[in-house]
């Protein structure tokens, strides 16, 4: 298996790549999805005919420009290759193509990289970078649309539980248990005291679970590292977004789930026992994990 750990890190960067360019479809048609379902629900509680519609879901129809519909040949959609070949255009209607879709292949590559880097192709390695598949995925489809799927809110915890039971993460399985309890709670508890001072609602259910899974993967030691951190990623995107002119006042309120998306991914990133050094005070209940 082991050529050199740089060959096999090059090699699951380009799996990255690949996995990069599925995670577009999935950000782009997983909120569709739920509004068809949900329209087909509401329909049916209603006792109204279920609208017809044409097979939806990842793999039909077929990617289309959504300019022109000419259909997407394998060759356009190569992983960041055809977006430089076809200089950003769509090869038909030369409409700009957006420069979303090779970047998130690349982010989504880089993570294959560093985690094949950190712990080479073990399962901890694959474990951690589907990890990043989903909070990358998360943090797009809630910057979008606001919502946080469930089927991906509950992949992260599922997956956090059992790569914890499983020994694939250092996080031992109560700390894990414990921290998706407590990542769920102490989101949940906010939400009810704003609810009750304000009569208005602060945050989505899908922000709970998104702490509940972080917190299943880095254990509840981790919590208030987490929150630290998605305050800081807020700050930082908020700052990117007013400086590029995408943020005006009247676009409060700002979903919650890209920050605690990206919070995970920073704690990734750093590794085990690396954020403890670096802040100490954001551990203050590590005592107790030991
Ligand atoms: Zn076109």
């Amino acid at each position: 298996m082991w050529v050199s750990p740089g060959f096999d890190a090059a090699l699951f960067g380009v799996l990255g790549l690949l996995v990069g360019s599925f995670l577009n479809v999935v950000i782009h048609r997983l909120p569709k999805m739920m509004e068809l379902e949900w329209a087909a629900n509401c329909a049916e509680l209603a006792g109204t005919e279920v609208p017809e519609s044409a097979p939806f879901n990842l793999s039909r129809p077929r990617s289309r420009c959504p300019h022109c519909q000419h259909q997407i040949r394998w060759y356009e959609n190569v992983p960041v290759l055809s977006y430089l070949v076809l200089r950003g255009r769509c090869s038909s209607c030369k409409a700009p193509i957006s420069i979303r879709y090779p970047v998130i292949e690349i982010i989504t590559g880089l993570f294959f990289v560093a985690m094949a880097h950190m712990y080479g192709l073990t399962p901890t390695g694959m474990v951690w970078a589907a990890l990043a598949c989903l909070l990358i995925a998360q943090f797009w489809i809630d910057f979008d649309t606001q919502l946080l799927p469930d089927d991906l809110n509950y992949l992260i915890l599922w997956l956090g539980l059992i790569a914890s039971a499983m020994g694939w993460t250092t996080v031992a399985l109560p700390s894990s248990v414990w921290g998706a309890v407590f990542g769920y709670l102490s989101l949940w508890s906010v939400y009810q005291l704003h609810h009750r001072l304000t009569g208005k609602q602060g945050m989505g259910h899908g922000d709970f679970k998104l702490l509940a899974g972080l917190g299943a993967w880095f254990g509840a030691e981790y919590l208030v590292a987490l929150i630290l951190l998605s305050s800081v990623v807020g700050s930082i995107l908020g700052g990117v977004l007013l400086l590029v002119g995408r943020l005006s006042n009247k676009d409060i309120p700002i979903p919650f789930g890209p920050f605690l998306a990206g919070a995970g991914m920073v704690a990734m990133l750093a590794g085990p026992g690396r954020l403890e050094a670096l802040l100490p005070f954001a551990f203050p209940f590590s005592h107790l994990a030991r």
